[in-house]
C-alpha cells in the first residue's frame, strides 16, 4: 500500500488534540481560512460534491461542508477520522468520513466529485504521484483539483524543518522528512501525467515575527497549486 505506517501512526498518536488551536495543528487552523478561501474563489463549493483526501481531523473537509459541499474526508489515520466524526457531530455540520487509501477510493468513486483536495499531505507518502493519479481520477471532467505541499530546496529546509520544529517549536521534531519535500515543477509533472492541467500556484508564507500567514506569489517554502481535469 502506498502508505508509511509510521507517518499514519505520528498523526494517529497527535489526534485527541487536532482541534485545539494552540496544539500542533495550529499551523492547520491558521491557513485554513485563507485555503478555504482560495478554493472557494476557484471552486464555488456550494452544492459541489467534494472529496478531502488526507483529511486527518477533517479542519478543512468541514470547512468546505460549511461552505455547502457535499463533503467526503479520507484518511488512513483511523484516531484522526474517529476526532473528525466527533467533531462534525459536535458543530452539527454533515460530513462522511471513511478509512479508505486514495487509490482504492478513485478505483470505486471514479469521475464522481466536482472538486478534490489533499492538502499537507503528498509530503508524507512513499509514492505521491500515484495519489495525484488517484485525485485526477475521481474528479470529473471539467472539474477541480487543489494539492499542497511544501518546497525542497535549502530556504525550506531552513523554516519548514529548522525554523518550525527546532527554533519556534510549532511542530513536533521530525514530523517533515525534508527528502520527501515536493517542488513546484515535481508537482506540475505528477499532475500533468495524471492528465490535469495546471492552472494556479500560490505561495504560503509564515512571518515568524507577526506570527501572522499570508498567501502570495513567494512558493519557495509552503504551496499550493489549483489544477483542473479537461472536459
Ligand atoms: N489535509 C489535512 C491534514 C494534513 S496532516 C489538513 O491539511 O488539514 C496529514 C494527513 O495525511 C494525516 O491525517 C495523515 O494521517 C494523512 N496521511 C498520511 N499518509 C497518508 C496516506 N498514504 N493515505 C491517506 N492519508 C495519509
Amino acid at each position: 500500500m502506498n502508505a508509511d505506517p509510521l507517518e499514519i501512526q505520528k498523526f494517529s498518536e497527535l489526534a485527541h488534540r487536532w482541534w485545539d488551536p494552540t496544539s500542533e495543528f495550529k499551523p492547520l487552523h491558521e491557513i485554513n481560512p485563507l485555503r478555504l478561501e482560495w478554493i472557494n474563489a476557484r471552486a464555488a463549493l456550494a452544492g459541489k460534491k467534494v472529496i478531502d483526501i488526507g483529511c486527518g481531523g477533517g479542519i478543512l473537509t468541514e470547512s468546505m461542508a460549511r461552505k455547502g459541499a457535499d463533503a467526503t474526508g479520507i484518511d488512513l489515520s483511523d484516531k484522526a477520522l474517529k476526532v473528525a466524526d466527533l467533531h462534525s457531530l459536535e458543530s452539527g455540520v454533515q460530513v462522511r468520513y471513511e478509512l479508505i487509501a486514495a487509490e482504492d477510493m478513485a478505483a470505486r468513486e471514479a469521475g464522481q466529485y466536482d472538486v478534490v483536495t489533499c492538502m499537507e499531505m503528498l509530503e508524507h507518502v512513499p509514492d505521491p504521484g500515484a495519489i495525484v493519479k488517484a485525485a485526477a481520477t475521481l474528479v470529473k471532467p471539467g472539474g477541480h483539483v487543489f494539492f499542497s505541499t511544501i518546497n525542497r530546496n535549502p530556504k525550506a529546509y531552513l523554516y519548514a524543518v529548522v525554523g518550525a520544529e527546532y527554533l519556534l517549536r510549532m511542530l513536533p521534531k521530525g514530523t517533515h522528512d525534508y527528502g520527501k519535500f515536493i517542488t513546484p515543477s515535481e508537482l506540475a509533472q505528477f499532475v500533468r501525467a495524471a492528465g490535469l492541467q495546471v492552472d494556479g500556484l500560490k505561495g504560503m508564507t509564515y512571518n515568524p515575527l507577526t506570527k501572522i500567514y499570508s498567501l502570495n506569489q513567494d512558493t519557495s517554502v509552503n504551496y499550493m497549486v489549483a489544477c483542473s481535469r479537461p472536459l
